[in-house]
């Protein structure tokens, strides 16, 4: 376990840091490709995948994302597959079936793969949130293989809800269709909303693998700026430090 929890609001914020390395090759670009415009040096990106255990004072247990998978996992073509996710949950003194609520922040194979195992839900007794315009958009191979299991768990949300006490998502488009990031207090678990670091200093730099840029970059920017006039605590996916106070 690489990385320290942090109590917010009541709340301990555990990251789970599923894997740690570079892209595959079926993907990876030289940084200043990766993020046209930021200028950063080209040299490899070395990504964490990071997943996020909120425990609530009541006991209650939120995951937000679920990693990589395993080595069947569809991200296995370009992450560092198996993830860790259950050993670091583990090391946190979490089963699986502890889980009450899942959220996956958007339906790409590194979020969402690890909500399932041999084709059934890993966290049997979570619900499983998702925003509806997510569900829309899901590719057809990720709906069979991820969707399709969760089927009897999901909990679809439009927009901004509270999907336990004292924890809220709420809608972000850009990145994908329905991406959401989760808020408790002064944290918000952004997901990819931000990806390097890099777009803290200018939210208008791009993400060569967002659905739609110019809507991420417009999405990014807002929210960002709420955050930032709240100085709010980013929990981030692919960060190497977990956490950044804005
Ligand atoms: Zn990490
Ligand atoms: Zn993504």
């Amino acid at each position: 376990m690489p990385h320290h929890p942090k109590t917010v609001s009541g709340v301990e914020v555990t990251p789970l840091c599923d894997a740690v390395g570079p892209m595959g090759e079926a993907i990876r670009r030289p940084l200043p490709e990766m993020f046209p415009g930021s200028a950063l040096p080209d040299e490899p990106w070395v990504l964490h995948f990071h997943c996020y255990l909120l425990r609530d004072r009541a006991g209650r247990l939120t995951l937000v994302d679920t990693g990589i998978g395993g080595t069947d996992s569809l991200a296995s073509s370009w992450a560092p597959v198996p993830g860790t996710l259950t050993g670091e949950l583990a090391a946190a003194g979490v089963a699986p079936a502890d889980v009450d609520t899942v959220i996956l922040t958007h339906l790409h194979s590194d979020h969402a793969s690890g909500a399932v195992s041999d084709g059934r839900p890993l966290f049997e007794n979570a619900r499983y949130v998702v925003q509806q315009a997510e569900l829309d958009a899901a590719d057809g191979l990720l709906a069979d293989r991820v969707l399709t299991p969760l089927k009897g768990q999901l909990l679809a949300v439009d927009g901004d809800a509270e999907v336990t006490p004292g924890v809220r998502v709420h809608l972000t488009p850009g990145h994908t269709p329905g991406h959401q990031i989760a808020r408790v207090g002064e944290l918000a678990v952004t997901g990819d909303l931000v990806l390097h670091p890099v777009q803290l200093d200018d939210p208008a730099v791009r993400y060569v693998y967002d659905d739609d840029q110019e809507r991420a970059a417009a999405t990014r920017a807002a929210v960002l700026g709420e955050l930032r006039a709240a100085h709010a605590l980013l929990a981030t996916a692919h960060f190497a430090e977990p956490f950044v106070r804005l």
